[in-house]
C-alpha cells in the first residue's frame, strides 16, 4: 500500500508513541494494555482527526480551494482541528455547530472546543438538534461562491475515503511499530463514530493481512448501523486505494453497549474511565469519544472477553479539549 501517491500535507507529528499501561493492566487484572497516543498528533490539542486532515486539506489544495467548511456537534473536536489545520493552511475556516446534546451550560456551549474553533479564527454558526447539516453546508457553500470564494466541503468527522486514507496509514504505522518491538498485537479498540478511523484501520489492517481483529466502541448510532457505515467507507476507501474488496463484514465490528443515553451524554462508566487513565496513567481522555471508549475496554476485561496473556492495543483518539464544557461531572469523583 503506497499512499505517498495520493496527496498529502505534512503536519501532524507522526508516528504517535505506542506505550504501555502498566498501572491500568495491573488494576485491572487482565490482558496487557498498551495505548497509541493519537492524542498527541499535534496542531490545537491533537486528536485523530489531524491524520484525516494531512489527506483532506492536501485534496483542498489541489483543488484550489480558498475556504473549508465543515460540521459536527456543540463540542465537535473535528470541527476545532479542522480551524486548526486551516489556520497552520492559511485557509479560512467555516464551522457549523449542531446542538445534539440540549446541554445549556455555558461550560458546554462556551469552552472547550467551542473557545478553540474561535480562538483558532473559525467562522462558527449554531443549528438545532436534527438538522440536516450536509444541505446547510450546501446552503453555506453556495452562498461563499456568490462572494467569489472556492469552498471545499469536509464531511463530518472528516469521514470520507480521501480522511480515512489518514488511518490507512496509522494502521501501517502502528503495524511497524509492532513489528520492530516484537510486539504481537491481539486485538485493537477505539472508539467509533463517524467510522472514517474504523474504515481506515481495517482497510489498512485487513489489506495487509496482519490478522489484527479492530473492535469500535460506538457513541452514537446502533450496532448494525455502526458497522454498515464502517464496511460501506472501508469498501470506498479500497476501492480508491486500488487493493479490491478485501474488507468484508465479518471484519467490521461494533459493540454499542456503551452509549449511555446517547451521543455527547454523560455515563458512569465514562466518567470512571477518564478518572482512571487520569490517576493511573496520567493520560487524559474525553467524555463524548475515548471515556465512552475505554469505558467498553475496561468492561470487556472485568467479563473475561480477553486473556491475561493478550497484548491490547487502545488508540486515544483524543478530544481532552471537551473536558472543559463539562466541568461539573468530575468534580466529586
Ligand atoms: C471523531 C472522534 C472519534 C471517532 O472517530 P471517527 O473517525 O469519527 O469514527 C473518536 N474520538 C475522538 C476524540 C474524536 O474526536
Amino acid at each position: 500500500m503506497h499512499l505517498s501517491r495520493f496527496n498529502r500535507l505534512h503536519f501532524a507529528h507522526l508516528p504517535t508513541p505506542l506505550e504501555p499501561m502498566e498501572r491500568l493492566s495491573a488494576y485491572l487484572d487482565g490482558p496487557k494494555l498498551w495505548i497509541k497516543r493519537d492524542d498527541c498528533t499535534g496542531l490545537s490539542t491533537g486528536g485523530n482527526k489531524t491524520r484525516k486532515l494531512e489527506f483532506l486539506i492536501a485534496d483542498a489544495w489541489e483543488r484550489e480551494a480558498d475556504c473549508v467548511i465543515t460540521q459536527g456537534a456543540t463540542q465537535s473536536n473535528h470541527a476545532r482541528q479542522t480551524a486548526a489545520a486551516a489556520a497552520k493552511c492559511g485557509m479560512e475556516c467555516h464551522i457549523i455547530l449542531e446542538d445534539r446534546t440540549n446541554i445549556e451550560h455555558s461550560s458546554y456551549t462556551d469552552n472547550g472546543n467551542v473557545l478553540l474553533n474561535l480562538l483558532h479564527g473559525a467562522n462558527v454558526s449554531t443549528r438545532p438538534g436534527g438538522t440536516d447539516m450536509n444541505s446547510e453546508m450546501e446552503v453555506l457553500a453556495d452562498d461563499l461562491r456568490t462572494q467569489g470564494k472556492k469552498p471545499y466541503i469536509i464531511p463530518g468527522g472528516g469521514s470520507n475515503e480521501i480522511g480515512a486514507l489518514g488511518y490507512v496509514d496509522a494502521a501501517l504505522e502502528l503495524l511497524t511499530q509492532a513489528n520492530s518491538q516484537n510486539l504481537l498485537i491481539n486485538h485493537v479498540v477505539h472508539a467509533t463514530g463517524s467510522a472514517g478511523t474504523q474504515a481506515g484501520l481495517v482497510t489498512g489492517l485487513v489489506g495487509s493481512n496482519s490478522g489484527i481483529p479492530v473492535l469500535g466502541i460506538g457513541v452514537r448510532a446502533m450496532k448494525e448501523v455502526q458497522e454498515l457505515n464502517v464496511l460501506a467507507l472501508a469498501e470506498r476507501t479500497s476501492e480508491h486505494i486500488g487493493i479490491g474488496n478485501v474488507v468484508k463484514h465479518k471484519h467490521v465490528e461494533a459493540n454499542c453497549d456503551y452509549v449511555g443515553l446517547g451521543y455527547g451524554l454523560p455515563t458512569d462508566s465514562m466518567i470512571e474511565a477518564v478518572a482512571l487513565l487520569a490517576r493511573l496513567e496520567g493520560i487524559l481522555l474525553d467524555p463524548v469519544y475515548s471515556g465512552k471508549g475505554m469505558a467498553g475496554l475496561i468492561d470487556l476485561i472485568r467479563r473475561g472477553y480477553f486473556s491475561r496473556d493478550q497484548n491490547v492495543v487502545f488508540i486515544h483518539t483524543g478530544g481532552s479539549a471537551a473536558l472543559f464544557g463539562y466541568p461539573d461531572i468530575f468534580t466529586d469523583k
